[in-house]
């Protein structure tokens, strides 16, 4: 693993600078064929970690490229461990484009996605879960998620796993010694034992998967869907919300400009807004999406807001949107409620039943409090405060607590029935490999392939 990989490792658009990155050993060597600084003819080694003004070069015509500062770092205390540069130059695209093309023709090559992260694992300098934290932290939409992915890269959930996996070494170790000696006595201590042990990492494992669903909510957000048809105040909710809890506003690519995702905090919990926006000017909500995409929507939503409109009768169009809700987690706006009213809250209490309805008049912002608080109450009864800084976001991480959980319980059951001890250690050793598929230790070369192919290239 000697080779040099270079990658540009910021994003690719306009920006005030742009960094092109180095990792191996010959990192030094090919910065040095291309680097001319201004009081210095080239980096020296024993300068590590000094930034350095200069010019990127050209060495085939003497071109010069950009006008970079760079910065020479020596390993084991690099990212990597390997020694490293980086050189920060102009951002935009054409700068570090130029750059990292010299770089590759002086004998770097093109890093893979996540291949300095992969390096960074390969070389011991984190764990697995600690590898994926960093593709979730640069994937984070709002604070908390972040603080989470911070938490398993500092190890959280590394040290948690390896405290288990020592409990169940121990257990190999003492079955293996029973099997070599064996004694009727000490069999007899041995499966008591085996059961006490097999117990506790049965509860911390469970306690481990039961972060895994609130996980999933603090990684992705809570999806929640706004229906109603047209007119009826969806838009102006949505951004009734955003102004008070504006997280990172995206359009999120890969959706169709249908349906707008934008993310939002409420104190905290983080939710993903999809709202129908596009469709607005159209007759129909489910006509112009389309039936499927309506019903795949709300089958993804954990919660539906549904809004009628209170200065109107009752419409075609909202006994379908009642249809869609009924059976589904929902809360109900009956909006403009500043207007004469058609029908009231009493009249929708009848057709739907079990739902709480809110009343609202969203644009001159009553009710928009409420309807925050019943979010927050629903979901979370009051208690999404992070207490625990281990949790669960990765599914890979969730399956592999399944499986250990499965090969756990399936121990214990051969304990309590005192099976032959060589039979048990199967379950323990099982289970023992399954956690260390999150931490790496047990880690197929596919499943690392896999892992850091999600990357972007650069990290
Ligand atoms: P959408 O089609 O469901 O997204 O509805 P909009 O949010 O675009 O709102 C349609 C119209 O209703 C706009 O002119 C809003 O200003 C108005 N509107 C929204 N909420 C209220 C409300 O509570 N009271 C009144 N009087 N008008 C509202």
């Amino acid at each position: 693993m000697t080779d040099v990989i270079a990658a540009i490792s910021t994003a690719m658009g306009e920006g005030g600078i742009g960094i092109v990155r180095m990792s191996g050993k010959d990192s030094l060597n090919i910065a040095n064929k291309l680097f001319k600084g201004n009081k210095v003819d080239s980096l020296k080694e024993n300068e590590n970690r000094k930034l350095t003004y200069g010019h990127i070069i050209d060495p085939k015509d003497g071109e010069i490229i950009d006008e970079v500062l760079i910065v020479f770092m020596k390993g084991p205390y690099t990212y990597t461990r390997e020694d490293m540069v980086e050189i920060y130059c102009h951002g935009g695209i054409i700068s570090v484009r130029k750059i990292l093309e010299l770089v590759l023709e002086n004998g770097a090559r093109l890093a893979e996605a996540g291949e300095f992260t992969k390096r960074a694992f390969l070389n011991g300098r984190l764990d697995l879960s600690q590898a994926e934290a960093v593709i979730d932290m640069i994937r984070a939409k709002t604070d908390k998620s972040f603080e989470v992915s911070l938490n398993q890269l500092e190890g959280s959930i590394s040290h948690k796993v390896k405290e288990i996996r020592n409990i169940l070494l121990e257990m190999i170790a003492h079955i293996e010694v029973s099997i070599d000696f064996p004694d009727e006595d000490i069999e007899e201590v041995t499966y008591d034992e085996l059961e006490e042990k097999a117990r506790l990492v049965k509860e911390e494992i469970k306690k481990l998967l039961s972060t895994a669903d609130r996980g999933k909510i603090l990684k992705d957000g809570l999806n929640i869907v706004i229906l109603g048809k047209p007119n009826v105040g969806k838009s102006s909710l949505l951004n009734a919300m955003l102004r008070e809890n504006r997280a990172i506003v995206t359009n999120v690519p890969g959706t169709t400009r249908d349906i707008i995702e934008e993310y939002i905090n409420i104190d905290g919990i983080p939710l993903k807004i999809m709202d129908t926006a596009g469709i607005r000017s159209t007759k129909d909500v489910v006509e112009k999406i389309g039936v499927d995409r309506a019903i795949d929507m709300v089958d993804k939503a954990d919660l539906i807001i549904a809004v009628f409109d209170a200065s109107e009768s009752i419409t075609d169009e909202d006994y379908e949107i009642i249809d869609i809700v009924k059976d589904k987690k929902s809360i109900v706006l009956l909006n403009k409620s500043d207007l004469p009213n058609e029908y009231d809250e009493n009249d929708l209490k009848k057709l739907l039943p079990n739902k709480e309805i809110i009343t609202t008049s969203i644009a001159t912002g009553i009710g928009i409090d409420k309807l925050e608080q019943a979010i927050k109450e629903m979901f979370y009864a009051g208690e999404l405060e992070i207490e625990s800084d281990i949790i669960v976001t990765n599914m890979r991480h969730k399956d592999q607590l399944i499986k250990a959980k499965k090969n756990i319980e399936d121990g214990l059951e051969g304990i309590m029935l005192k099976i032959p001890l060589d039979c048990i250690e199967v379950d323990i050793k099982n289970c023992w490999e399954n956690l260390g598929e999150i931490s790496g230790d047990t880690v197929g070369e596919d499943i690392l392939d896999k892992i850091f192919s999600e990357f972007c290239i650069g990290k």
